[in-house]
């Protein structure tokens, strides 16, 4: 469903990722891990158009994404819940939600849509009149979580969705993440909790200082010697 070929990114003489391809099949999960700085925001941000890569291809579909601007990639069904959830505070949950809405073909299904993320997150419709800066940081991450799928994504990209939170909140979002999979959805999955994202994903790669040095099957990386050592503590 989404494929990056070749990538080459930079932030002005700092090269962030090197030559880094990976193949996101339609209806799994791929979890993209690794260390800070690793590179793994850059490879969510080359996707969704906001950084333009020096070298290699994004192919949505087989399209290839190169010449379409971020705000279009939203259009095209590519959404992204940002690291720190980026809600406007000073709005209600459900207008929050709602804005989440804002292409025509999102818009066309936006009760159905609506009514989908409260029966995920039933603790966002009992709140949908409360500011969304006054949610714990949980329902916060739901929030944004929410507002992303209002967008009627076709790939889904969640860039560290449990940083910060308590364990049985970090649960709950992979338990999310879970359900939003079962229901169909394609999922890219940047994540600093190697074992649990490991243990959910179809496929996962593992991004050491912009190099992608590892990558197969979830449960397959989770038995690799160099990355139990690396990130396991094993
Ligand atoms: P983290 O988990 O810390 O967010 P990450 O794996 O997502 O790490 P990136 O945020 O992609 O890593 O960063 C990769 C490299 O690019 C790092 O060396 C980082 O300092 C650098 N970098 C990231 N954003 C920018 C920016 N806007 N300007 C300059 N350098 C940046």
């Amino acid at each position: 469903m989404l494929t990056l070929e070749g990538i080459d990114a930079f932030y002005g003489d700092l090269q962030a990722l090197h030559d880094v391809s990976l193949t996101v099949e339609q209806g799994r999960v791929f979890a993209l891990v690794g260390a800070n700085a690793a590179g793994k925001s850059t490879t969510l941000r080359v996707v969704s158009g906001l950084v333009t890569p020096r070298r290699g291809r994004v192919l949505l579909e087989g399209r290839d994404l190169s010449r379409v601007p971020a705000y279009q990639r939203v259009d095209l069904g590519i959404v992204q819940v940002p690291e720190g959830r980026r809600l406007f505070p000073f709005m209600s949950v459900a207008e929050n939600l709602l804005l989440g809405a804002h292409t025509a073909r999102a818009r066309a299904e936006r009760e159905t849509t609506l009514r989908y993320v409260y029966g995920l997150f039933p603790v966002l419709a009992d709140r949908q009149r409360q500011l969304a800066g006054s949610l714990s940081g949980g329902e916060q991450q739901m929030c944004a979580i929410g507002r992303a799928l209002m967008a009627r994504p076709r790939v889904l990209m969640l860039d560290e969705p449990t940083l910060g939170l308590a364990p049985v909140l970090v649960a709950r979002i992979f338990e999310t993440v879970r359900t939003i999979n079962a229901d169909g959805m394609t999922v890219l999955l940047v994540e600093q909790n190697v074992r649990q994202a490991l243990t959910l994903a179809h496929r996962a790669a593992v991004l050491e200082s912009g190099h992608l040095v590892l990558d197969g099957r979830g449960a397959e990386l989770l038995g690799d010697e160099r990355l139990k050592r690396a990130y396991l503590g094993l």
